[in-house]
């Protein structure tokens, strides 16, 4: 299992380390939403994460039976968003404590990254979606 936690610790979980993918995205939207220069995410079944501390404390933005993103909603750190229509969920790489066996195979939405950060690793870089 990994840990896994919010930015003021308020929320805490865990998830298995059995990420099925990982990418660096470096859309917009990710962007604007960490306010970082790209925003790794691993992939994983639904039920294989498990909020642990503070689930009082979860703000759900979206439809809870479809497409959501699950925030915390003293510091509003992005916990995890749903996935190919609900079964998966993507957690920012981030707020992970412990390291994943799944490191990042490559960057997503490089056509859209930003002017002023360089990618200096050897990853495959996609413009957008790397499987479209
Ligand atoms: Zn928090
Ligand atoms: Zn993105």
């Amino acid at each position: 299992m990994l840990r896994g936690r919010c930015g003021c610790n308020a929320v805490a979980y865990e998830v298995a380390d059995e990420f099925v993918a990982a990418y660096n995205c470096h859309c917009s939207n990710c962007r604007a939403t960490t306010g970082a220069a790209f925003l790794p995410w691993g992939e994983i079944e639904r039920e294989k994460l498990t909020v642990t501390q503070g689930v009082e404390r979860l703000r759900l933005l979206g439809d809870a039976e479809a497409i959501h993103e699950v925030r915390c909603g003293e510091c509003w750190s992005l916990l995890y968003w749903t996935a190919r229509g609900g079964e998966y969920v993507r957690v920012p790489y981030g707020t992970l404590v412990d390291e994943p066996a799944l490191k990042p195979t490559a960057h997503m939405f490089v056509g859209s990254k930003a002017s002023w950060y360089q990618i200096v690793d050897d990853l495959p870089q996609h413009d957008e979606y790397p499987w479209s």
